[in-house]
C-alpha cells in the first residue's frame, strides 16, 4: 500500500463531527455582527510580501519569523496572510471607501505564521477581526469592547477577564521609549538575546516579553503613564466611564503593550487562565496612523481579533457546548419505489418546515439495519416509509428517544403532525 500523506504540521481539519461548534459559533458572530451595523469584507487570502512589512512592521515576531512566504511563478514575493487587518486597509484604499466616512468592517477566516505548534498556537489558525474607521472618538473603543463581551455572554462564557491599556500619541509614545531605552541599557546584562535586538530597534516591545526571566526587571520599568499626553489620558480616562456605565470589569495593566508595531492610544486584550500560556483569547485597539503609513489620506481607525481555535477551546473547557449537528428525523425507506417518494417527501418537508433537519438514509439495506442508523445519527424521530406506507400514501412515526407507541399519519398531513411536536 502506497504511504499516506498527512495534513501539514499546524495545520488541522475541522472533523465533521466538530463543525457543528465552529457553524454555532460562527452563527453568533453574524448575528452580533449585523446587531452592531457591521458589513462583512472578504479580501483575498494572498497578498504581496511588502503589505504586511509596511504594516506590521519589519521588527516584529511576525514579520521576522513567521510569514509564509513565497515567490510566485512570475517572480513576484507573496505572503499567505498573518492577520487581517493590512488587507483591511489595503482594500479600503484601493476601494476609496475608508476617507472621510465611517466604516464599520468584519471578517472571518484562515490566518498563517510558521510558529512552534502547541496546544492554541497553530500554523493555520482563524481570527474574527473587526475593524472601524473614521472615529477619532473612544464611544467607538467602547462599542468594541461592548461587542466582544457580548460574543462571550452569548457563547456561554464568564472567565474572561478584560486588560486595558493607553499606548499614548506617537509623541509622548517616542519620549517614553528614550526613558524606557536608557532604563534598559543600565540593565543590559539582565536582556534576553531578542531583547538585546529589540533595544535598538523596537524597545517597547520588551515590555511585550513572555521569557519569565525577564518579567522582574519589566516590572520594575518605567510607568509608560507617567508620560502620556493629555489627549490621551483623557481619552482614556472616557473610555473607562463608558465601560463603567456598561458595568464592564477591567485591569489596568500599563506593560500591555501589543505584539504589533502600529497600535497606538487604546490596546485592550480578553484573556483566560485556562488555556495555559496561550491564554489571549482576543487582543485589539487602536490604530489611527496605519491608513496613512499604507498610502492613504490619514484616518483614525480601531478594532480586535480574536482567535477562534482559542475561544472554541475555551468554551469545551467551560462545557458551554452549542447545539450540535444531529438530525432531527431520520427517514426509513423500504421496499419499491420508496427512494423516488421519499425523497421528494424529504424535499417537501423541508420546504414546508425550514427549520428542520432530516436526514434520508441512502444505500439500502435491511429495515432494522435502517433503524439501527436512524438510532445513531442522534435523531429523535424515524419516518418510515415501507410498503404499507407507500400502499396507502401514509408514514409511520417511531419515537426513538422514549417508549411512546409509533403513529401513522397520511402524507399530506405529515408536516403539519411534525409541527406540533
Ligand atoms: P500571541 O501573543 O499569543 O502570539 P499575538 O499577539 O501574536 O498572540 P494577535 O496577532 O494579536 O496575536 O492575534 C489576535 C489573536 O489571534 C490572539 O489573541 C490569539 O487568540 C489568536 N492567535 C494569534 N496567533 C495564533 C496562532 N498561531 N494560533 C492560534 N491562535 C492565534
Ligand atoms: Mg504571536
Amino acid at each position: 500500500m502506497a504511504k499516506s500523506i498527512q495534513s501539514i504540521r499546524g495545520m488541522h481539519d475541522v472533523l465533521p463531527d466538530d463543525s457543528h461548534r465552529w457553524q454555532a459559533f460562527e452563527e453568533i458572530i453574524r448575528q452580533v455582527m449585523a446587531s452592531y451595523g457591521y458589513s462583512e469584507i472578504r479580501t483575498p487570502i494572498v497578498e504581496s510580501t511588502d503589505l504586511f512589512c509596511r504594516s506590521i512592521g519589519e521588527v516584529t515576531d511576525i514579520v521576522e519569523k513567521e510569514m509564509y512566504t513565497f515567490e510566485d511563478r512570475n517572480g513576484d514575493m507573496l505572503t499567505l496572510r498573518p492577520e487581517g487587518t493590512a488587507s483591511c486597509v489595503r482594500a479600503g484604499i484601493e476601494h476609496g471607501f475608508l476617507h472621510n466616512q465611517i466604516r464599520r468592517l468584519w471578517y472571518m477566516g484562515p490566518m498563517f505564521r510558521h510558529e512552534r505548534p502547541q496546544k492554541g498556537r497553530y500554523r493555520q489558525f482563524h481570527q474574527l477581526g473587526v475593524e472601524a474607521y473614521g472615529v477619532a472618538d473612544p464611544d467607538i473603543d467602547a462599542e468594541l469592547i461592548l461587542m466582544s463581551s457580548r460574543i462571550w455572554r452569548l457563547a456561554g462564557l464568564k472567565e474572561l477577564r478584560l486588560e486595558l491599556n493607553t499606548l499614548g500619541s506617537s509623541e509622548s509614545r517616542a519620549k517614553y521609549r528614550q526613558v524606557l531605552v536608557d532604563f534598559l541599557q543600565s540593565h543590559r546584562d539582565q536582556l534576553d538575546r531578542d531583547s538585546l535586538k529589540r533595544l535598538e530597534t523596537n524597545p517597547l516591545r520588551i515590555l511585550d516579553s513572555k521569557n519569565p526571566d525577564m518579567q522582574k526587571l519589566i516590572n520594575d520599568a518605567p510607568d509608560l503613564h507617567d508620560y502620556l499626553d493629555e489627549e490621551s489620558a483623557e481619552q482614556f480616562n472616557l473610555l473607562k466611564s463608558y465601560l463603567d456605565a456598561a458595568g464592564i470589569t477591567y485591569t489596568v495593566n500599563p506593560r500591555l503593550v501589543r505584539g504589533l508595531d502600529y497600535y497606538c492610544k487604546t490596546v485592550f486584550e480578553w484573556v483566560t487562565d485556562k488555556l495555559g500560556a496561550q491564554g489571549t483569547v482576543c487582543a485589539g485597539g487602536r490604530y489611527d496612523g496605519l491608513v496613512e503609513q499604507l498610502g492613504g489620506k490619514a484616518s483614525p481607525a480601531a478594532g480586535f481579533a480574536l482567535g477562534i481555535e482559542r475561544l472554541l477551546a475555551l468554551m469545551e473547557e467551560s462545557e458551554a457546548s452549542p447545539e450540535n449537528n444531529a438530525p432531527d428525523i431520520y427517514l426509513v425507506l423500504q421496499g419499491d419505489g420508496s427512494i423516488s417518494q421519499g425523497l421528494q417527501l424529504a424535499e417537501n418537508l423541508r420546504d414546508q418546515l425550514s427549520a428542520l433537519k432530516i436526514q434520508t438514509h441512502c444505500g439500502g439495506g435491511s429495515f432494522k439495519n435502517q433503524i439501527k442508523k436512524a438510532d445513531k445519527s442522534g435523531a429523535s424521530l424515524a419516518l418510515i416509509l415501507g410498503e404499507d406506507e407507500i400502499a396507502n400514501n401514509t408514514v409511520t412515526i417511531k419515537y426513538l428517544r422514549n417508549n411512546q407507541d409509533q403513529q401513522t399519519v397520511s402524507q399530506d398531513a405529515v408536516a403539519d403532525f411534525l409541527q406540533t411536536l
